[in-house]
């Protein structure tokens, strides 16, 4: 470790650590996604556009505060699990091997996501979390992060739940506390490529894993009979069994998103839904 870390407190340096690692993280996103967006453009973008300074804010603040606030959550549940589930049926699925899980944990997570994310859709109080990241009226990579940690926090757990309820997060060995780190990671990269502004169609594919045209639908605000489509963020087939798929092979939004007006400061975004009237 460098030296100055060294001089600091230890939660001040992992605090710093995570920083650093973010700065990285944002350097290679922008240097894969932002000549990829001018290279395949779907709509006309500058990479300063209206509101960017506003997402990059967003992007370590919703990457920071939700995990330390799920750190606490996760450990209860972890620790639940452990003493819940027979400890044989533990064994077993902790034995399955790394790649099974992480997939089976997708699949499962997929679900608790969708209605995680419908119910922010369909219950007001979520609703006003949720709507900071519906403002966008141009999508990019970016977009992503554009989400209130309360937002993040409530889908994240809906997400995660399922793997934990069926043990596949329990780590009763070293590798399986891997399995929730995987697929976080998984499915974050995923979301930034599905709110990219790519023109990119996949064809049959887009019916099994989500392209940025898919999501896209999700945050169009061209007519109120295509609001609340496209609820998976990787998996389109469970739009399909809940009856919310729409997507179109040849065409594309024209408009995102929402009419609702929202605070131009971060601050006032962020406090927004505890003073909203429902
Ligand atoms: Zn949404
Ligand atoms: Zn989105």
């Amino acid at each position: 470790m460098p030296d100055f870390l060294q001089r600091l407190t230890p939660t001040a340096a992992a605090a710093l650590v995570q920083v650093l690692r973010l700065f990285v993280w944002l350097v290679l996103l922008t240097v894969l996604f932002v000549p990829l967006e001018r290279l395949f453009a779907l709509h006309p973008a500058k990479v300063f556009r209206k509101g960017v300074l506003t997402d990059l804010l967003y992007y370590f603040l919703s990457s920071l505060l939700p995990a330390m606030l799920l750190a606490i959550p996760l450990s209860l549940l972890t620790w639940a699990v452990l003493h819940l589930l027979p400890a044989g049926y533990l064994r077993w699925v902790n034995g399955l091997p790394l790649a099974v899980r992480v997939v089976l944990s997708l699949v499962v997570g997929e679900i608790g996501f969708y209605w995680g994310h419908r119910w922010s859709h369909e219950v007001p109080l979520l609703w006003g979390f949720h709507a900071i990241h519906h403002s966008a009226e141009h999508m990019d990579f970016l977009v992503n992060t554009r989400a209130h940690p309360i937002d993040i926090v409530f889908t994240r757990i809906c997400g995660l739940l399922p793997m934990y309820m069926l043990g596949l997060a329990a780590p009763i060995r070293g590798a399986a506390g891997l399995v929730p780190v995987l697929v976080v990671l998984i499915g974050t990269v995923w979301g930034f490529f599905i709110h990219s502004n790519l023109r990119l169609r996949m064809g049959p594919l887009e019916h099994l894993i989500a392209s940025p045209a898919f999501h896209h639908w999700h945050h169009t605000n061209d007519d109120p009979s295509l609001f609340n489509k496209n609820y998976a963020s990787m998996m389109p087939v469970w739009d399909r069994v809940f009856g919310t798929l729409h997507l179109p092979g040849d065409r594309h939004p024209q408009r995102y998103g929402i009419d609702e007006p929202l605070p131009k400061s971060v601050l006032g975004q962020l406090m927004r839904p505890f003073f909203r009237k429902r």
